[in-house]
C-alpha cells in the first residue's frame, strides 16, 4: 500500500499541535473535494443516466413486482461484470447473505466465523440464520480476516469429530467462515482459501461495498463459495434497496433461488411449497434502476479514481496519517477512501471527526467492532487488537462520484 510517511518519532503533544493536525486534514479534505457546495455527504448516488426511463416503462408496462425483464437483465448484467455464473438479485444485501448462509446449509446451532471489522449485517445475517458468530480478527493492511490468525484460531479451538469441525469450546459446530471486503477493498482470498480449504470450510464473502474491485484478476464475491452484494443508496451503484447472491456453484445457485420465492413449487396455478422461506427477490421497478445505474459503473468509478488522485495529492506530504491506496493486483472501487490516523494520534479520531464536521464534510468512522456491541458481546470470539486498533485510527472520507 501506498503510504504518506508517518512520523516514526515520539513527540509530546500539545493541543495546539492536535488541534494543527486536525486542520490540516480538513484543509486536505476540502482541496481534495474541491469546490462543492454546502455540506458534502459521505457517499450520495448519482442518477444521470435511463434511470427515469427505465423506471416510467415498468409503471407504463405494469411489471413492477418481483418478477420482470428488467430483473433478468440487472442479473445478467452483474454476472457480465463480476464473472459469477449465477445471480441472485435480492432485496437487500442483508437478505442476500441470509440466503447464501442458509443455501450452503448453516444450521441453527452452527457457529460462523466473522469478522469484527464489518457492518453489523454481515453478523446479524449469521444470527438470522440461527447460528452464532464466531468473531476474528483481521489484517492491519487489507481491513479482511487475517488468514494467519484465522488458521492459528482454528488449530486453537476446532477439532474434527465424525466428519464435522465442532469448537471444542462451546461444541459447536463450525460451518462458514465470512470475509468482508472492507471499503470494497479486495480481500485475499487466495491467502485465505489456503486456510479454509485446508479446514474444509466453506467462504461466504460479503462483497457488499465491493462491486468493480479485483484481486489479481479476480472479481471481489467470486473466490468463495458464494459473494453477496448490496445496491443500497450508499453503494457503488443503487437500486434504491438491493443486494445480489453470486456464485458458480449453480445447485446453490438454484437453493438459493428457491428460498428467495417462498420455496413456491414452479407450477402454472398451484400454490405448493416445501421449505419455511422468503420473499427475498428483488422487484423489477428497483431492477429498472439498477440496469440504468450499472450501465454507467465505468464512469462511477473512473470518477472515483479521479477524486482518490486529489486525495492522494492533498495527503501526500502530510505526516502522521496514510491513506489506502492501490498497488500492483489490486484494483480498488475506491467505495469509501479511508484515511488512517497513525497509532499516536489515534485518540484525536474524534476531534478530527469534529473539526471536518463543523467544516460540512460529512466524513464517519468505521463501524463500532461487532464483537463490542450489547447482542453479541458474548459471542466466541479471538483476540480483536487489530479490529480494535482499526476501529480508533480509521476515518472514512466523503467519496461519492459526483465529487470525482
Ligand atoms: C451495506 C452492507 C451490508 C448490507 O447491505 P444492505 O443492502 O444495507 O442490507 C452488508 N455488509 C456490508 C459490509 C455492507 O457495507
Amino acid at each position: 500500500m501506498r503510504r504518506a510517511i508517518v512520523s516514526e518519532i515520539a513527540v509530546p503533544r500539545a493541543v495546539a499541535a492536535d488541534e494543527a493536525l486536525a486542520g490540516r486534514i480538513v484543509a486536505a479534505v476540502r482541496a481534495a473535494v474541491g469546490t462543492a457546495q454546502g455540506p458534502v455527504a459521505l457517499h450520495e448516488p448519482v442518477f444521470r443516466g435511463c434511470e427515469w426511463d427505465y423506471v416510467r416503462s415498468c409503471l407504463d408496462d405494469g411489471w413492477v413486482s418481483s418478477v420482470g425483464a428488467f430483473v433478468d437483465r440487472f442479473e445478467g448484467v452483474l454476472a457480465d461484470a463480476t464473472g459469477a455464473a449465477h445471480v441472485i438479485a435480492t432485496v437487500n444485501g442483508t437478505a442476500a447473505l441470509h440466503l447464501s448462509l442458509v443455501a450452503l446449509g448453516v444450521a441453527p446451532g452452527d457457529e460462523v466465523l466473522v469478522p469484527g471489522l464489518s457492518f453489523v449485517a454481515t453478523a446479524n445475517a449469521v444470527a438470522h440464520a440461527g447460528a452464532v458468530p464466531h468473531f476474528v480478527d483481521v489484517d492491519a493492511d487489507d481491513l479482511a480476516v487475517d488468514p494467519g490468525r484465522l488458521a492459528a484460531r482454528l488449530e486453537a479451538v476446532a477439532r474434527r469429530q465424525s466428519g464435522r469441525l465442532v469448537n471444542r469450546e462451546t461444541g459447536r459446530p463450525i460451518t462458514a467462515v465470512v470475509v468482508t471486503h472492507v471499503m470494497g477493498w479486495p480481500a485475499d482470498l487466495a491467502a485465505l482459501r489456503r486456510v479454509t480449504d485446508a479446514w474444509g470450510l466453506p467462504v461466504v464473502e460479503d462483497a457488499a461495498e465491493a462491486l468493480g474491485s479485483r484481486r489479481d484478476g479476480r472479481h471481489a464475491g467470486t473466490g468463495g463459495a458464494v459473494g453477496t452484494l448490496s445496491f443500497n443508496g450508499n453503494k457503488i451503484i443503487t437500486t434504491g434497496g438491493g443486494g445480489a447472491v453470486i456464485t458458480d456453484d449453480g445447485a446453490l445457485a438454484d437453493r438459493a433461488r428457491h428460498r428467495a420465492t417462498t420455496a413456491k413449487q414452479p407450477h402454472p396455478w398451484r400454490y405448493d411449497h416445501d421449505a419455511v422461506a422468503w420473499n427475498y427477490r428483488l422487484p423489477n421497478l428497483n431492477a429498472a434502476l439498477g440496469v440504468a445505474q450499472l450501465e454507467q459503473l465505468d464512469g462511477f468509478l473512473a470518477a472515483k479514481r479521479r477524486l482518490m488522485d486529489r486525495y492522494g495529492a492533498a495527503f501526500e506530504e502530510m505526516a502522521g496519517v496514510s491513506l489506502m491506496a492501490e498497488r500492483p493486483g489490486i484494483t480498488w472501487n475506491h467505495w469509501l477512501v479511508t484515511l488512517r490516523l497513525a497509532a499516536d494520534d489515534a485518540g484525536l479520531r474524534d476531534a478530527v471527526l469534529a473539526a471536518l464536521h463543523a467544516a460540512g464534510l460529512l466524513a464517519r468512522p468505521v463501524w463500532t467492532p461487532l464483537h463490542t456491541l450489547a447482542m453479541y458481546r458474548d459471542a466466541p470470539r479471538d483476540d480483536m487488537t487489530a479490529t480494535e486498533r482499526l476501529a480508533r485510527q480509521l476515518i472514512c472520507l466523503p467519496s461519492g462520484a459526483a465529487l470525482g
